[in-house]
């Protein structure tokens, strides 16, 4: 049974979060965030982004073909082809990108195809029209306009991306129309203001769109990096750095709780610091708090390297709980501490020319949950004070008939 670990921070989360503050003060004027936040923001929304074009691009496929409509009122003369071009060439190509769209696995990937399906849906009824006589066809390609409003306010296409896929629609809706050849060349102007004033307005829009996007990010992921970091905080006691009573709690309850469906072994080691208030006598309060972080700190890195949690259980003691482990390896485990704050080599004049800082271990294995979490620390206790009593510097282990509750 695996040691409850805390909630995984990753380690960069705080530098993360002053950068998530500092780039929203800033207002995310440029619609760019910086490398490292920029690389997070396409990764975590791509999934969201992908269903999103996904489900408008179901959508915006049926109003095209719903436009068949439009083309036989308006475009009478090459129905037979716009219809072909719609149903047959624009709708496959639709189905093919949405298709191959789900296995994209980068944000500028996805925008690009969304992008390259818009501005190719809306070169194929203008071109038609070209080749029309009807008369409607002025008011025929004023459909375009609903493209791009499709393209910036629908599909949300981020701005730098709008831009292109705009300019490739304007460029083809002004050659079209010219090439169409309407009977005034004012009627050209006119129309191509519309369209350039359009194109404008939205992107416009567009931009107000992304900046609010990646605002309401901004604002999510920092309530995220904020929990996560409230979280950790809410575990460690503030001095040693270790995990606290409180979180020592919760620990020993979800390790008995998944006892009960499958019994376990479970060691702890208690651990306490030899003639500290000798020490702090000596030294004073704030150096004994500097031994007792050096001591914490060789326990802490002790313990994560053997698969177990360390706790500050008040004053100078700290508990060490390890799950599957017998009493030889909590011995092994114990050993190690001894050892750790040993080569600390922290001084204690106190006790003597060239005395070091010791600590004394009791510890006490026995199966969850037939033996109760309190009993198993008592017995540690108890066994801490034998070692104690043995003279410190040294540990000592609870006989196993001495362990039940
Ligand atoms: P023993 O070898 O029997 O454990 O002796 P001891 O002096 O370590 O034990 P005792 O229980 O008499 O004293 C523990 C001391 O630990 C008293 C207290 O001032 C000190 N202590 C507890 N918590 C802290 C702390 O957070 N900072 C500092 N500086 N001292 C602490
Ligand atoms: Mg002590
Ligand atoms: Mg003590």
């Amino acid at each position: 049974m695996p040691v409850p670990a805390p909630d995984s921070s990753s380690p960069d989360d705080p530098h993360m979060l002053a950068e998530v503050e500092l780039t929203i003060a800033a207002g995310v004027r440029t619609l760019r965030f910086s490398r490292e936040l920029e690389q997070r923001y396409q990764r975590d929304t791509l999934k969201q982004r992908l269903r999103f074009i996904t489900t408008v691009g179901i959508g915006g496929a049926l109003v095209y073909n719903l436009f068949l409509l439009s083309d036989w009122l308006t475009l009478n003369d090459k129905f037979a082809w716009v219809a072909a071009g719609r149903l047959c060439l624009i709708t496959p190509m639709f189905i093919a990108l949405l298709y191959f769209g789900q296995r994209l696995t980068q944000r500028w990937a996805v925008e690009v195809v969304a992008a390259t399906g818009t501005v190719v849906s809306s070169l194929m009824p203008l071109v038609v029209m070209i080749y029309s006589d009807s008369p409607y066809r002025l008011h025929y390609q004023l459909g375009m306009l609903l493209i791009m409003v499709y393209c910036t306010m629908i599909q949300q296409l981020p701005t730098r991306f709008a831009s292109v896929a705009m300019l490739c629609m304007l460029v083809i809706q002004l050659a079209t129309t010219y090439l169409a050849d309407f009977a005034d060349i004012r009627i050209w102007q006119a129309n191509a203001l519309l369209f350039v004033s359009t194109a404008a307005l939205l992107l416009m829009g567009s931009y107000f769109l992304e900046r609010g996007s990646r605002l309401s990010y901004l604002f999510a992921l920092r309530g995220r990096l904020l929990q996560v970091q409230l979280m950790a905080l809410a575990r460690t006691d503030a001095l040693t750095q270790l995990f606290n009573r409180r979180y020592q709690g919760e620990v020993m309850n979800s390790i008995w709780a998944a006892a009960a469906n499958a019994p376990a072994s479970v060691a702890v080691i208690l651990l306490d610091i030899d003639h500290f208030k000798a020490y702090n006598d000596n030294y004073g309060h704030l150096q004994g708090d500097a031994c007792l972080k050096q001591v914490s700190r060789a326990v802490q890195r002790t313990a994560q390297a053997h698969g177990a949690l360390a706790f500050r259980f008040g004053g100078e003691e700290i508990l060490v709980v390890q799950v599957d482990a017998d009493a030889a390896q909590a011995r092994e485990l114990a050993e190690a501490f001894r050892g750790a704050v040993a080569s600390l080599g922290v001084p204690h004049p106190v006790l003597g020319e060239g005395a070091r800082v010791t600590i004394s271990l009791g510890i006490a294995a026995a199966m969850a949950p037939r033996v109760t979490a309190n009993a198993l620390i008592a017995s540690a206790d108890s066994a801490l004070y034998d070692a104690k009593r043995a003279g410190r510097d040294c540990l000592r282990c609870a006989r196993p008939e001495a362990v039940h509750g």
